[in-house]
């Protein structure tokens, strides 16, 4: 007598059992195989995804992040604070493993955007320097940094030397009226003389005189 659809059903459903009994290990090893596989091909169809919908992901991000500014920075802030060692401690970490790499990366950067670079450095000067040295302080560190350079001395403080240079009006050597030379030197210029053999750091200031003095009183 034939078997029925029934029966023949139940036997292959017992088989198989059988077969899953037997080849457990098997199997099992076959569904990760299967799992990891598709695990792969998910995070490439997620990549693929991503690159197809970049801009919009980034739109999204991006307004996101406006719309949350606020509560953002709140909570990126409160968290900084309440983990500041950990935070610290990591990057310290982080620095120390990869300096090279780090060092690698940015020398690479500066050489690719080396005009970008000398750009914004210009643009910083002209806006920033450029201006503070138009003022009376900026103009004042100007001064003292340049007698810096040349190895004065003063027998004072640099604040109390600048007062003492903008009170001097006349040569000490000839008298004559001294004029305030912002950038180049005429005979007039007031210039502080100084004694040019006293290189020990002791103070070798003689006096404000005229350029021309100056020159004529030599070392
Ligand atoms: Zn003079």
């Amino acid at each position: 007598m034939p078997l029925t659809e029934e029966e023949k059903k139940k036997r292959k459903s017992e088989s198989d059992k059988r077969y899953r009994e037997k080849n457990k290990e098997k199997i099992n090893k076959q569904k990760q195989e299967y799992s990891k596989k598709n695990k792969e091909r998910e995070k490439e169809r997620c990549k693929l995804w991503y690159e197809n919908n970049k801009e919009r992901v980034l739109k999204k991000a991006i307004e996101y992040y406006e719309t949350n500014k606020e509560k953002i920075r709140t909570n990126t802030k409160e968290y900084y604070e309440n983990n500041k060692e950990k935070i610290g401690k990591n990057r310290k970490e982080y620095r120390k493993q990869n300096l090279e790499q780090i060092k690698q990366t940015q020398k690479e950067y500066r050489e690719k955007n080396k005009d970008k670079i000398k750009q914004k450095q210009k643009e910083y000067y002209n806006e920033y320097t450029k201006e503070y040295q138009q003022t009376p302080e900026g103009k004042k560190q100007f001064r003292i940094a340049r007698w810096k350079y040349q190895k004065i001395v003063p027998p004072c403080t640099w604040d109390e030397f600048h007062d003492e240079w903008e009170k001097a009006t006349n040569c000490a050597d000839c008298d004559v009226v001294m004029t305030v030379g912002e950038r180049y030197n005429t005979p007039t210029t007031k210039c502080p003389d100084h004694d040019h053999s006293i290189t020990d750091g002791s103070p070798n200031f003689r006096g404000f005189v005229c350029h021309g003095c100056n020159i004529r009183r030599g070392k």
